[in-house]
């Protein structure tokens, strides 16, 4: 069996490190020695770099490896191995060549790609993608993101960009503002944050101050929390049967902390998808993602493989 890769998901609280092997098969990849630490996020690229680099020699310990594959929170230049833009989860993120510090420790290829674009490759390689041409992920969570694989690569955009789900218009959505800075988006709305602050605007207890316990209230038939779910459900809804007009992905799924979401959200996103996806379009698979929590390890491994190929 050929070396692993060594794998690096660096994201706003944690860093994790493995040995992937097998990424080059697109059947099932292990880990091994699975490692974490919190992301130092406030200290600047440097220590967070150092720490990830300390995980990653710990991780190493004796093994050979082919490559390092790494995963990251920003916007990603790949080819140059640059963080372009990034919110403020990682202090002066933006700016950083995320590639080098780690080629020079390590001494052997080192690719970057961007954290949502690694998960959504790690799942159409490994997860409900496999088998099919073609995968649009959609990451609900404290964030909204997402990524469209066709016939294995990871469509990143010119500017690495491709993938900003939580970035388009909703009507839902209107005038709330939006982390990005433009309001109206559908993350400002139906991200993990965006249902609790919707909630408040519906009138919620001020003591559902928190995904967790909004659930819960929505469990208990709350009927404001269940609004707020219904709502965001439908928006989010409403986006992907846009998209499956405009990329017609052979599947979507799904994953973030949606899979907590309670029933009316689930109900509702389906009804969003109906009222916006063309005929054609609307009966696409929606599932739920299949590869796991580690696959933006996994996805970064497959990359760091697929760049060590040089291109035709
Ligand atoms: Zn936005």
């Amino acid at each position: 069996m050929s070396d692993p890769v060594l794998a690096l998901d660096l994201g706003g609280t944690k860093i994790r490190a493995a040995l992937v092997h097998g990424a080059e098969h697109d059947r099932a990849p292990h880990l091994e020695r699975v490692a974490e630490v919190a992301t130092p996020a406030g200290e600047g690229p440097a220590a967070i770099l150092g720490a990830a680099g300390e995980l990653a020699e710990q991780v190493r310990s004796g093994a050979r490896v082919r490559a390092v594959g790494l995963s990251s929170a920003g916007v990603i230049d790949s080819a140059r191995g640059l963080v372009t833009h990034a919110t403020g989860s990682l202090t002066d993120w933006a700016g950083t060549d995320v590639v080098t510090p780690l080629r020079e420790r390590f001494g052997i290829p080192v690719s970057a790609l961007n954290d949502v674009h690694a998960h959504g490759l790690g799942e159409a390689r490994f997860g409900t993608g496999r088998g099919r041409g073609s995968l649009l992920l959609v990451a609900v969570g404290t964030g909204i993101g997402g990524c469209h694989v066709v016939d294995g690569r990871v469509v990143i955009g010119v500017h690495g960009a491709g993938g900003h789900v939580g970035h388009v218009a909703v009507p839902e959505a209107e005038g709330v503002p939006c982390p990005c800075g433009r309001p109206g988006h559908l993350e400002g709305l139906a991200s993990g944050p965006g249902i609790v602050r919707l909630a408040a605007r519906l009138g919620a207890d001020a003591a559902l101050r928190d995904g967790r316990s909004l659930a819960a209230a929505a469990a208990a038939g709350d009927e404001i929390a269940l609004e707020a779910y219904r709502i965001a459900g439908f928006a989010t809804g409403r986006v992907i049967g846009g998209l499956l007009n405009v990329l017609d992905p052979e599947a979507v799924a799904l994953t973030g902390g949606v899979h907590a979401s309670p029933a009316p959200w689930h109900d509702a996103l389906a009804r969003g998808i109906e009222h916006d996806a063309m005929d054609v379009v609307a009966g696409s698979p929606v599932l739920a993602a299949s590869a796991g929590a580690h696959a933006a390890l996994l996805g970064a491994a497959a990359r760091a493989l697929d760049d060590l190929v040089p291109p035709p």
